[in-house]
């Protein structure tokens, strides 16, 4: 290609991209208020006081903790896990709730960048020392994706692997059982409704270790069932990575 080719292929982005902000001016994706100019990621206002999980959190699966004495949560002292480690990045408190609200289900697509550059700020080292194989998000169910349009999850994981290098494998697993929604299950609830709920697609997949991701970590049943999915299919270690947890 000749410089005048590139300069002029440059150009065109810069105007593409300026044109794209026209229309789709970026949004601070904690208050969706608009970004100014200067502004990057999230807004000067929310930047100040990310509701970031820190010190005390769970050493299984990450939820915010009260008690500094305490290493796991009441949840992860009573049971087992099939994933080695979890670590989210926000607490899922009133502004996060709003904000997650609307990456799901108010089409806040361009999300998944920021919050995927928020991860990399808060958690990049511990998943660069993990360094996962395949990096695969929990999946939707085919008409589930049909009616909502986009897997907020999926956005986010691939969004996360390009920053990170790694390897995005959304054609591993499939959710093959169409399951009612968790929310107001107990947990053997949960634990029945999810059985044989998802399904790898190829029978020689090698991974050694891989990092399932989410939006949100509630009971864990999710990340369980997916994870024994992949130990069954041969993994060695299942990690988990969400944007938001609750507090234990
Ligand atoms: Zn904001
Ligand atoms: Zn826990």
């Amino acid at each position: 290609m000749s410089r005048w080719q590139s300069d002029m292929q440059k150009r065109i982005c810069a105007a593409v991209s300026f044109m794209l902000d026209l229309i789709f001016p970026p949004r601070c994706p904690v208050c969706d208020g608009l970004l100014k100019k200067r502004e990057q990621i999230v807004c000067s206002r929310c930047e100040k006081n990310l509701p970031y999980v820190m010190e005390p959190y769970c050493m299984k699966c990450g939820k915010a903790l009260e008690d500094e004495g305490d290493d796991l949560c009441p949840d992860c002292r009573r049971i087992t896990h099939d994933f080695v480690r979890c670590r989210s990045v926000f607490v899922y408190e009133d502004r996060m709730k709003s904000a997650m609200y609307r990456f799901k289900y108010g089409g806040r697509k361009e999300y998944a960048k920021a919050f995927a550059d928020l991860t990399v700020r808060h958690l990049g080292d511990w998943i660069r020392q993990i360094g996962p194989d395949a990096v695969i998000s929990v999946p939707l169910h085919k008409s589930r994706m049909r009616k909502r349009g986009y897997n907020q999850a999926g956005l986010f994981a691939k969004a996360l692997s390009e920053r990170l290098g790694l390897v995005c494998r959304e054609d591993l697993v499939i959710r093959s059982k169409k399951t009612l929604p968790q929310k107001n299950l107990s947990r053997s609830e949960r634990q029945k409704n999810l059985k044989k709920a998802f399904k790898i697609r190829q029978n020689d997949v090698k991974l050694g270790t891989v990092l399932l991701i989410d939006d949100i970590y509630t009971t864990g049943s999710t990340m369980d069932a997916l994870a024994q999915t992949f130990s069954e299919a041969g993994a060695k270690s299942v990690y988990c990575v969400t944007i938001c947890t609750g507090k234990a």
